[in-house]
């Protein structure tokens, strides 16, 4: 489907153009989002997509599905909730860096623990964009920030080793230069049975690009061609090659008890009255 058809069947009427600034990747990765959808031939009342509070998680007010805005880190327990009561939605989070792994980085460990459907997108652009550039649990350290205008000491979280380590059971990584990529493991994660967690490696030329002198938009997803590696070619470097580069693709994958599926079974053993 061409792009202007997508626009018209998955974005609200009279919604665009949209706030993001020039350059900002949040476009793209929403963009990747509805081609994943459209790929897997979803049923528009079938999607549901819950957001918390970030420039990234403008996305929900923007698409055509069942939405939810919610507040700052919290679209995880209302995901949650979401599909506790309807387990045949695909339900969809789209989340920042801040967002996902600060405020809300409590719900997401525990979301992973519990393996539940859902299917979470951090936008990860390294920095709280819409506060005015604070640096985030996912800022590199040294990296400049309003908060850390001299370099933040902070070491920061990766997510693959957070979700993993939590018990997601569906993990990958691409970026806004890789947008075949990022549309295809976006449409896996959202047909893996678990809780999927997809890094969406995006650019804020704005805040993040301006501090730390990244150059142009342009040149920010140049940084994302030449570091995003694919996980088989990068797990053939040496050590010192993988110094200034990350792996993208499917990273992991297994299967697990999903959790409505057991909460369904408990609910029938106490309508049955089986202890
Ligand atoms: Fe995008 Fe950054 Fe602008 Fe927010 S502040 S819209 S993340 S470029
Ligand atoms: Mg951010």
């Amino acid at each position: 489907m061409e792009m202007e058809q997508i626009i018209d069947k998955y974005f609200r009427a009279g919604r665009l153009p949209h706030i993001w600034c020039p350059g900002c990747g949040n476009g793209i990765v929403t963009g990747a989002l509805v081609k994943a959808i459209d790929k897997l031939s979803l049923a528009k009342d079938d999607v549901v997509v819950v957001s918390g509070i970030g420039c990234s998680s403008r996305a929900s007010g923007y698409l055509d599905f069942n939405t939810v805005h919610s507040a700052h880190g919290r679209a995880l327990p209302v995901a949650t909730g979401v599909k506790l009561a309807e387990p045949r939605l695909k339900v969809i989070v789209v989340s920042g860096d801040g967002d996902a792994t600060a405020i809300g980085g409590n719900h997401f460990i525990h979301a992973a623990r519990r393996n539940i459907d859902l299917t979470v997108i951090v936008y990860n652009n390294n920095i709280y964009g819409m506060t005015g550039g604070q640096y985030s649990p996912l800022t590199p350290t040294n990296s400049k920030a309003t908060t850390a205008p001299f370099g933040t000491v902070d070491r920061p979280f990766d997510i693959y080793d957070l979700a993993k380590g939590t018990g997601a059971t569906f993990i990958a990584r691409a970026t806004t230069f890789h947008t075949q990529l990022l549309t295809d493991v976006i449409a896996q994660g959202i047909n893996h049975e678990g809780f999927s967690v997809i890094e969406a490696i995006s650019a804020c030329p704005i805040s993040f690009g301006r501090q730390n002198k990244k150059g142009s938009a342009a040149n920010m997803m140049k940084l994302q061609r030449d570091h995003g590696v694919m996980l088989a070619a990068y797990d053939k470097l040496i050590e010192e090659e993988k110094a200034d580069k990350f792996p993208i693709g499917v990273l992991y994958k297994a299967q697990a008890p999903e959790y409505t599926a057991e909460y369904d079974k408990v609910v029938a053993k106490a309508q049955k009255g089986a202890k």
